[in-house]
């Protein structure tokens, strides 16, 4: 399976997506080989991608807990420049975020064209977890827009997410998702050692069972996600998470072809600018007697 295979179209079925490694596909070793490479070129892309600015680009990560989220965006971001890049956490909406429509924390956390945005969950929590467990149904909102059927209500926010990237990617943005792909065995024995190691403590909380308990809700809700939002534009990809170093291997190859996709180049100088920068030279070489 390469990362190419990850990518998930309009009759993508979760059941047939794997989540781990076959034997003999690639060694740890190798994945870890690839990635430096992979990384290495990606932070020269991102070089020139933030020198030029001209295109933007959204990497969005979901998954379940303890699918690696966190430690993915550790390790692929290694190498690049930090002031291009900005990871943004996903949180239960503040009282003010709730106040506003669900876009709108996304709006805020967009980056500048020549950025790279790192969204840790996102607005597509607005159609997951608000889906699996009906939050909209309490929300303070115009009658018209929460006293329709649920099918109606996501089918409609489908539609606002599609248009939205759409929106972005016509204004020099790039959005790629990805969906780390854990199987419910993997998260079990990460929430066990969360349990057992008293440095991972801090990273379990009893809410993850009980999110853990509507897997099946999930998964459901994740598949016609991303069957309703997979677009040319702003692709999904679902990679295997069982095995973290294939995942983050597989995710340094799409933030590579993403970054490649953008076709960055260095700006070139104005004629005039560049005559400037030959007497600005001939100054400097002036200075104390041309020594
Ligand atoms: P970790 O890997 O550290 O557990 P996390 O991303 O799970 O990281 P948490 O603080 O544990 O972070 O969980 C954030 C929670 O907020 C998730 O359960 C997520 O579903 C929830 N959440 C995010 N966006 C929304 C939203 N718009 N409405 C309701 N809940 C949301
Ligand atoms: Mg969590």
């Amino acid at each position: 399976m390469n990362w190419k295979d990850c990518r998930a179209g309009r009759d993508f079925t979760l059941s047939d997506a794997p989540t781990g490694v076959q034997d003999a596909e690639i060694t740890k070793d190798e994945a870890a080989r690839r990635m430096a490479k992979n990384l290495r070129r990606c932070a020269q892309l991102q070089d020139a991608l933030f020198a030029e600015g001209r295109e933007g680009v959204v990497i969005v990560l979901q998954a379940m807990d303890a699918a690696g989220k966190d430690s993915t965006i550790k390790h692929v971001m290694t190498g690049m420049n930090p002031q291009g890049v900005k990871v943004t956490g996903f949180k239960q909406p503040s009282k003010e975020e709730l106040a506003h429509d669900y876009l709108w924390r996304a709006v805020r956390a967009l980056p500048e064209r020549g950025c790279i945005a790192i969204f840790n969950r996102s607005y597509y929590e607005d159609v997951l977890v608000v889906d699996v467990h009906d939050m909209y149904k309490g929300y303070r909102m115009a009658s018209r827009c929460i006293d329709e059927s649920e099918e109606e209500f996501f089918h409609k926010r489908y539609r606002q997410i599609n248009d939205f990237e759409e929106y972005l990617y016509e204004n020099s943005f790039r959005v790629v998702k990805i969906f780390l792909n854990v199987s419910k065995e993997t998260q079990k024995e990460r929430f066990l050692a969360r349990i057992d190691d008293e440095t991972k403590n801090w990273k379990f909380s009893s809410s993850d069972l009980k999110e853990r308990a509507y897997w099946d809700e999930y998964m459901k809700t994740y598949e016609a996600v991303i069957r309703a939002t997979a677009t040319k534009h702003s692709p999904w990809y679902v990679v295997p998470a069982d095995k973290k170093w294939f995942a983050r291997y597989l995710v340094s190859e799409i933030l590579l072809d993403t970054l490649e996709a953008c076709r960055p180049q260095y700006p070139e100088l104005p004629r005039a600018d560049r005559d400037n920068l030959a007497a600005c030279r001939a100054a400097l070489e002036a200075e104390d007697g041309g020594k």
